[in-house]
This record gives structure tokens, sequence and C-alpha cells, in this order.
């Protein structure tokens, strides 16, 4: 069974991408292939804090976090993998990339169901340490406003700050603004930059586990080309994937 399933997907992934390739509108078959119905944890609320891991009571859950967006065609690919697969990632948007207008009629759908969760990754990717209160604030609130009205979405309480830099005085002008929840990562497929196709496996087979936060970057290539030996290793570990939204009670999203 779970080979068929899999056989499934990977014929999915395959007709998604020749009909992103020809400019077809995507097969039913797309629509219909999510892998599983994945059980969903009981929903707690978010701990105060900094977010690395999921609740330890959540199950064989992992969340797939992605970044940035440098790249519209790996925005593009994450979404068709995301259609075709079923997957549920979290997306840590720069508003400021193209790539956020580029692939918006292809992602508000998946945003719509909840399938994907966009957060605030600040509009332009500053270090915010660097940056004074009245600054944090107007980098994450002009990307807040951007995903309101692009995608209809309130992205509270969750911001990455960018390169994972931040402090208490980060954090408060963050939590001013709603934004109480830096959330960083447990494990990285470290492809903020170009890797080897190869090693971005090798790191996934180092960190996907349950109760992760994982973060990805939607920046080059080479992950475009190993989904679906990423898929294999979330179905070798019955890890499902999950939002933040999935696991988590917020003032936002109750
Ligand atoms: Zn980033």
């Amino acid at each position: 069974m779970a080979d068929i399933t899999r056989r499934t997907v990977l014929l999915a992934v395959a007709a998604a991408s020749a009909a992103s390739l020809t400019g077809c509108e995507q097969p039913d078959v797309v629509q219909a292939a999510p892998a599983t119905s994945p059980p969903m944890p009981a929903r707690v609320p978010v701990p105060p804090g900094t977010l690395t891991e999921l609740p330890p009571a959540s199950g064989s859950v992992m969340a797939w976090t992605v970044d940035d967006g440098t790249s519209s065609e790996v925005v593009g690919a994450y979404s068709t993998f995301a259609a075709a697969t079923g997957t549920r990632l979290t997306m840590f948007v720069n508003g400021i990339y193209s790539s956020w207008d580029e692939n918006a009629e292809a992602l508000r759908p998946l945003v719509a169901s909840g399938q994907v969760q966009l957060a605030n990754h600040t509009w332009s990717h500053p270090d915010l340490t660097t940056l004074d209160d009245a600054s944090i604030q107007a980098e994450l609130q002009r990307n807040h406003d951007y995903l309101a009205e692009r995608y209809g979405v309130d992205a509270r309480p969750y911001f990455r700050p960018p390169y994972g830099a931040h402090d208490d005085r980060v954090d408060a002008a963050a939590a001013a603004i709603g934004y109480t929840t830096p959330t960083l990562w447990y494990g990285s497929l470290a492809d903020s930059g170009e890797l080897p196709d190869q090693q971005i496996v090798d790191l996934a087979n180092e960190w996907f586990a349950s109760g992760r936060i994982i973060i990805g970057h939607l920046n080059h290539l080479p992950v475009t080309r190993v989904f679906d030996q990423l898929i294999d290793i979330l179905e070798t570990r019955a890890l499902t994937t999950v939002t933040l939204n999935d696991v988590f009670i917020s003032a936002a999203h109750p």
C-alpha cells in the first residue's frame, strides 16, 4: 500500500511538473493526490518564548518551513510539490522578492486551505539586532500588510528573524505589534546558499524527525531536484508534515 501511494505521488509530481512546463492547467489527478489524510495532533496554545520544536505530545509530525523566496522558480516548484503531494509547509516570506507576486495564483488556494501557512520573515531581510525599535517594527509591519493584502492572511504571531539574529530588545519590539513568537529551527537543510543535491538529502536524513522544526530555503534549485527523496525519508520515518497553525493555537489563529 505504501508503495502504491508513493508511486501515485511521484506520478502526480511528474504530471504537475509537465503541466507547469507546458503552461497547461494542472490535471485533476494532482488535486486528488495528497498522499494520506494525516491524523492531526490536538492543538495546544503556543508557548511563550522562542520556538524551535513542536509540542512533545504532537506525535509523529514535523514542521517543514522554508524561507526568503529569492528564486521565483523555486517558490513555484515548492508550490507544485505541495499541491501534488499534500505536504504541509510554513513559508517565511520576505515580501520584497517578486516571487511572492509571481506565484500568488498558484499559492493562494494552498494558503486558503491552510496547507501552506505564510509567516513573517521581515520585508527585506535585515539583521534586526542592528535596527532601532521603530525600524524593526516597520520591517515586520510592511511585510504583515503585504501578506494581508496579497494573500488575505494574518501572519501573526510567528516571525523568523533573518540569520536567526534576535535578542530581548528585538523580541519586545516585535511583540508590541503582535509578533510574539520568534520562530527558529531545530535542524537545517542549509540551503540558503547553493548546495550539491546529495548534501541536501544527507541533511534531511540527519534532521528529519518527529517534533522538529526544519528550515529550508526558497532560493536555489537543488532542493527541487530531490523532492522525491525527501518524501521518501518522511514516508520511511512515518512522519506527517504540519504547519505551525496545525499544532499551535494563537490569538490570530484560535
Ligand atoms: Zn532568511
